[in-house]
């Protein structure tokens, strides 16, 4: 059986998160909205308290989860919420980089198209960072957000958020962070973090797709300016209409609960699966290499270059034993190069047999180790 390796497009759903969920669509089919009876007050408490679980994950209060559908959603809110306070401000300067999800970089370009924002992308260096004092530096007076991801999606890569909102924080720009990829894995991280708005998605750590969340800190009491990008119902705080689905709320508080109290024993796993990872690859004699660094990386991905040997024949001669990936899922119907590497500056070449694996920490490493094997195996095989 193949061993999945592609966590960062999707985690497996926790079973003790599915048990909460099933037991919540068999049981508690209420509508939180409905005050009238107690079918609607019981999904309302289940639904407080999913609230607080994602709050206490992240060290910040209920009233400042948002939930959504999921990551894409809490992107398009942020920036699409914006869009009305950066008009009648004059506040139409928005910096990002050229490695964000398209679900940050679609949503800007439309802003740039539609109503004339200017944006600045900072590109990373060649080992997939982006510089902090390059992003504080592009900072001026009419710059309504900064938004950058915590860790890439293709390369793993830890971006200097820290740096970055410890000086937004002092400015009137609003920052926010695409935390898909670290929420839930680096739990004290995100927690010393200064922001104003961060987006995360349940599917990425044990919880179920579909579900998401934005988070709107409060200044001084005061949520920031973002307006509703959908209209309908006052719910989610007014940020977003629509029943709020309590079955995946549910799950998602039961996958940060979870998140929390493993985080340490979960990210020690998943470490050692990157090490075992790396003494297998280097012992294969395979000439490789990393794209991204090893000295700030996420540890649950590895994007490899085995090189002279194109990915695409290495996935297919090795798909009976892992799936890996070769870009972002999201992007995975186009052909064309990763814009991720590319706007690293890598070579074609090195672009083109480049995998990207990751993984988890719910997986034996025994068998992880065996199909990791297969595909040098595979790489060898198409070497020569
Ligand atoms: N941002 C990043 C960094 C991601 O990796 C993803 C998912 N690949 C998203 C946003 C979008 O998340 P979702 O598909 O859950 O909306």
């Amino acid at each position: 059986m193949s061993i999945y390796l592609d966590y960062n497009a999707s985690t497996p759903i926790n079973q003790q998160v599915l048990n909460k969920m099933i037991s919540v669509y068999q049981n508690n089919y209420g509508n939180p909205d409905s005050r009238t009876h107690d079918f609607g007050q019981n999904s309302l408490m289940l639904l407080n308290n999913a609230r607080s679980q994602v709050a206490s994950l992240l060290g910040i209060t209920p009233s400042e989860v948002i939930f959504t559908s999921g990551a894409t959603e809490s992107n398009n809110t942020i920036l699409q919420g914006l869009r009305t306070y950066g008009l009648t401000h004059k506040k139409k300067h928005i910096i990002t980089s050229t490695i964000e999800h398209k679900a940050i970089l679609e949503v800007v370009k439309h802003l740039r198209e539609n109503d004339g924002f200017d944006i600045d992308y900072i590109k990373p260096n060649l080992t997939g960072r982006i510089n902090a004092d390059e992003v504080i530096s592009k900072i001026r007076k009419d710059t309504l957000l900064v938004t950058i991801m915590h860790a890439n999606n293709e390369t793993g890569v830890i971006q200097p958020v820290k740096e970055i909102g410890d000086f937004v924080s002092t400015t009137d720009a609003f920052f926010h962070i695409d935390a898909t990829q670290s929420c839930g894995k680096l739990v004290e991280e995100i927690k010393a973090l200064k922001y104003d708005a961060l987006s995360l998605s349940a599917h990425k750590f044990y919880g179920p797709q579909g579900i998401g969340a934005l988070i709107l800190r409060k200044k001084n009491y005061r949520r920031i300016p973002v307006k509703p990008i959908l209209f309908g119902g006052g719910q989610e705080f007014g940020i977003r209409p629509g029943t709020t689905p309590v079955a995946l709320a549910v799950g998602l508080g039961e996958a940060s609960r979870l998140a929390e109290n493993n985080y340490k024993t979960n990210y020690s796993k998943m470490l050692k699966t990157q090490q075992t990872l790396l003494a297998l690859l280097n012992d294969s004699k395979i000439e490789y290499l990393i794209n991204g660094t090893l000295k700030n990386i996420m540890p649950n991905t590895l994007n490899i270059c085995f090189k002279g040997i194109p990915s695409e024949a290495l996935m297919l001669s090795s798909k009976q034993f892992c799936s890996v990936s070769n870009g972002s899922a999201c992007t995975s119907h186009d052909y064309r190069p990763s814009y991720v590497l590319t706007s690293m500056g890598l070579p074609v070449e090195q672009i083109e047999s480049s995998i990207r694996m990751s993984w988890g920490c719910i997986d034996d490493n025994n068998d992880l180790e065996l199909s990791f094997n297969e595909l040098l195996n595979a790489a060898k095989k198409l070497a020569f």
